[in-house]
């Protein structure tokens, strides 16, 4: 059968996209997902094991992930109605999209910021409207805020990937209140910023703020994500989910990782701490940029370009992120702060080329 009669039974939204893409060559040393770089111990590892052999493999898992809302809702203290949880928060995402989007709607996010966006906004047949960062990846305040007033659906990410920059938390309040839509707050690297949204819930019924288990958590493994919103909304979005998304392994391993949360902070004071070291030693060398970030990861330019660091990296075993298709990023390599070691190898490596 020919392809273009294949190709027709898809729709044109889907055809005209690109996929989502991670390159994958053999690394030693990995930086291009923002992951932790550091695996949980192995005695934690065995208590999930052990505690997913004592479970019915047989039987289904809670509809909704009751237990694991009611754990979240102390730790951001709101009602577990309020909590919506995914395999990922790119699965809340998703859902977000399913329930809100109609086709023709408009969606407001920042450029550059992360694909998905627009990925599952398009394949809703919405229209991306789009408020461009400046050439240092500042927010035009009154560009944003009139984009969004009139979007079904605003996105944000804070801080902001790929550039790891923040948006001040009074735009944010002025854009909830200014939107006649709703904003959702994408949280996923908030641990390495400590500047969240979540106060601002209470007043503003149409901020929605989505958290993952995948980067400081270091669950990226199993896909563990939620969003915090007003219990109506919650109720709602819960729809966009299928039943029984979450699996047992997934909800065990998030439960007992919760317990842990003190090797959680000191694992990101450490990358923090990191961060800021790579980079000011980075910005010392000839030529090179690396740009100041309140994420795990951070913009690198050198005199070299893009394609070139990236293969010469991936010639020393270290995997970064080529972001040079994004608006703004053209001369860019998107690198995950990793351990000490890594930081250091990578450090050397950029040191020798340039
Ligand atoms: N938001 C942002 C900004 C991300 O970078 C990612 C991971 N690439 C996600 C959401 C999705 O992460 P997950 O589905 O693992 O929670």
């Amino acid at each position: 059968m020919p392809e273009k009669q294949i190709k027709s039974w898809i729709k044109p939204e889907v055809l005209s996209q690109p996929a989502y893409h991670v390159e994958s060559p053999r690394h030693r040393i990995k930086l291009n997902q923002n992951e932790c770089p550091w695996d949980w111990p192995e005695e934690l590892k065995r208590k999930i094991v052990e505690r997913l052999s004592s479970v019915s493999w047989n039987r289904y898992p809670g509809l909704v992930p009751e237990k694991l809302k009611d754990k979240l809702s102390e730790i951001v203290r709101v009602a577990p109605n309020q909590i919506v949880v995914g395999k990922g928060s790119n699965e809340v995402l998703q859902a977000l999209a399913t329930v809100i989007l109609r086709p023709g709607d408009t969606v407001c996010t920042l450029a550059p910021t992360f694909a998905v966006y627009r990925l599952l906004s398009e394949q809703r047949s919405a229209k991306m409207v789009e408020s461009f960062l400046d050439k240092r990846f500042r927010v035009d305040a009154k560009d944003l805020l009139e984009k969004s007033h009139q979007a079904r659906m605003t996105i944000l990410c804070n801080p902001n990937s790929p550039t790891g920059t923040l948006i001040p938390l009074g735009l944010i309040e002025e854009v909830a209140g200014e939107s006649t839509g709703v904003v959702i707050l994408d949280e996923a690297y908030v641990d390495f910023s400590g500047v969240s949204a979540l106060p601002l819930l209470e007043s503003y019924p149409n901020l929605i703020i989505t958290r993952t288990f995948s980067k400081a958590f270091a669950l990226a493994g199993f896909r563990i994500g939620y969003a915090v919103m007003a219990e109506t909304l919650a109720h709602e979005v819960q729809k966009g989910l299928l039943p029984f998304n979450i699996d047992l392994p997934s909800l065990i391993a998030t439960e007992i990782i919760l317990e842990n949360r003190a090797l959680v902070q000191a694992r990101v004071k450490q990358i923090i701490r990191g961060r800021e070291q790579l980079i000011s030693r980075l910005n010392t060398l000839d030529g090179v940029t690396a740009w100041s970030s309140h994420a795990n990861f951070f913009l690198l330019e050198t005199p070299q370009g893009p394609k070139k660091t990236f293969e010469f990296l991936l010639s020393r075993g270290i995997l970064v992120r080529d972001v040079s298709g994004y608006l703004r990023c053209e001369n860019m390599l998107r690198v995950t702060v990793g351990s000490p070691e890594e930081n250091k190898i990578l450090y050397q490596a950029i040191k020798d080329l340039t």
